[in-house]
């Protein structure tokens, strides 16, 4: 009997005692709507049927949860059902991970017979990619959607708005492609590491048809592309293109500085909406997501600029707003409006939570000091939870470490009643210091292994030691595929200066690293 390595865990697995092999003869016999389930098979088979080798049968039925599966492999043939394409597709990755680990014969697959039953867990199971500070070519973004879409994970946060580039193109607004996704040194400058300009110039941003190309791909892995427009703070390449958004229309420079900025929007200056709902509106259109990040982190550092903008005040003050938090708040709300009218519900960071936002915004946690706020606002908004200290995987191995990604608990941080609306889970990659396809391969891998099954899999379900065992056939497979995962999963960490040089082509870094890396 052999019992397969499937990651996520599914929720119940009972292996049987019998065989049944498939091969490239048998056909995939699939319901209309769930063809790229049946793709997804008959590719890896490279299917040609002739129908002498019983069949795979992909099924509709009206009983299972949304994104649930059942996969039967019985004497006569395999049966995935599912009651939407997202779960005839889980079911149908379930299966491709099974027949890469079966033993081959004479051209067949033979397989144990086994029924799973499976759903997940969380709703959302995201994973966020920051493409400003550096920039991944479409390739890349590509490979990272299957990299997802292999460990089921279904929300892909694309961040594509910072002090540090812009890199989505405006038809509208030029100026914010040829001022805002430039910046004049590749690595981000730091003191304290020692970083200095490197004299680059770095110039990139996803053209109109790449977006939709990668929104597409995405789409046929079940998986939501959600993009991030942060407002009204991280905007300095914003303010570098169209100056005359800023409180005092100075001009200024798309930063090569990591780390954060006073770039903020002005609030009390109309001209600031009349664009924003111009270029808002231009990228709703090309996401058919529901759902629209909008940032607003970090954005405390902009106030003291607002304290001393004639504008700002007068629309403090005709509001009646305490203080510039306050203030924050109104914009969001006011963006909220915008994104509305193009039929989309906003999520922003916990820093501008308050009661006073607008109930459809929902939030996303990532600062550990802001659990109990959003505690008490998951009563009112739904949640994401992407606390700093489990899913910031940019962050060292020593500091978060493989053990601690799988032991996250939303219950212990107090997610326990059934009206929270904890709508599920992201991991964050945010890349100051990840340059390039090896380094980020390096930071997310295999923790975002441990995090889709934390993401899928009941807690009760969940140990990490079965879940280190499985994930040894995931190595194989990655090291096969030529992902560079971190063989590194705690105890000591590497410098993200040394990771950043990760992506150094012929680097002294690179090269220890790779030794390091090595089984
Ligand atoms: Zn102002």
């Amino acid at each position: 009997m052999v019992k397969y390595n499937i990651i996520p865990k599914p929720n119940s697995y009972i292996s049987g005692d019998s065989e049944y092999s498939v091969s490239s003869d048998t056909p995939v016999i699939c319901f209309e709507e769930f063809i790229e389930a049946g793709k997804l098979i008959s590719d890896y088979l490279k299917t040609k049927p002739d129908g002498s080798d019983g069949s795979i049968h992909i099924k509709h039925v009206g009983n299972l949860a949304r994104e649930a599966y059942a996969l039967k492999i019985t004497n006569d043939g395999v049966y995935i059902y599912a009651s939407d394409k997202a779960g005839a597709y889980y079911g149908a990755v379930t299966f491709k991970t099974i027949l890469m680990q079966s033993k081959k014969e004479n051209g067949k697959a033979i397989l144990n017979t086994l029924v799973i039953e499976d759903a997940p867990d969380n709703a959302y199971r995201g994973l966020m990619l920051d493409c400003c500070r550096h920039y991944f070519d479409v390739d890349t973004v590509k490979s990272m959607l299957e990299n997802m879409a292999f460990l089921k994970l279904n929300k892909f946060h694309w961040h594509l708005s910072e002090d540090q580039g812009f890199r989505i193109e405006s038809k509208l607004f030029p100026e914010l492609n040829e001022i805002g996704s430039e910046r004049h040194s590749r690595r981000l400058t730091n003191k304290t590491l020692g970083f200095e300009s490197d004299g680059e110039i770095y110039k990139h941003y996803y053209t109109q048809d790449e977006v939709k190309d990668i929104v597409e791909f995405a789409a046929k892995r079940n998986i939501e592309v959600i993009p991030e427009i942060d407002l009204p703070g991280h905007t300095m390449a914003m303010l570098a293109s169209i100056p005359s958004l800023s409180c005092d229309g100075e001009k200024r420079e798309v930063t090569d500085v990591a780390g954060i900025s006073d770039a903020i929007l002005c609030a009390g200056n109309e001209e600031t909406f009349v664009f924003l709902d111009k270029l808002l509106g231009e990228v709703c259109a090309l996401f058919p997501s529901p759902v629209f990040h909008i940032g607003g982190d970090e954005a405390f550092k902009g106030y003291k600029i607002w304290e001393n903008c004639e504008k700002c005040q007068a629309r403090k003050n005709e509001l009646g707003l305490k203080d510039e938090k306050a203030l924050q708040v109104w914009f969001m709300n006011r963006v909220c409006e915008i994104l509305k009218k193009y039929g989309k519900t906003p999520v922003a960071w916990d820093d501008c939570m308050s009661d006073d936002l607008d109930g459809s915004i929902a939030g996303q946690l990532w600062r550990q000091n802001a659990v109990s706020v959003i505690k008490h606002q998951s009563l009112k908004r739904d949640i994401v939870l992407s606390p700093t200290m489990y899913f910031y995987f940019d962050w060292k191995y020593s500091i978060t470490p493989l053990k601690k990604v799988y032991k996250f608990n939303k219950y212990k941080m107090g997610f326990t009643k059934p009206e929270q609306r904890a709508r599920g889970l992201e991991c964050e990659l945010w890349t100051e210091w990840i340059d390039g396809k090896d380094a980020l391969e390096f930071s997310a891998f295999p923790r975002v292994n441990a995090f889709a099954e934390v993401a899928w899999t009941k807690l009760t379900n969940r140990k990490y030691k079965d879940f280190y065992k499985r994930l040894g056939w995931y190595k194989t497979y990655m090291k096969l595929k030529g992902i560079n995962y971190s063989r590194i999963e705690g105890g000591f960490g590497l410098s993200r200066a040394f990771i950043y040089h990760l992506g150094g082509e012929g680097s002294e870094f690179k090269k220890s690293m790779e030794l390091k890396n090595q089984e």
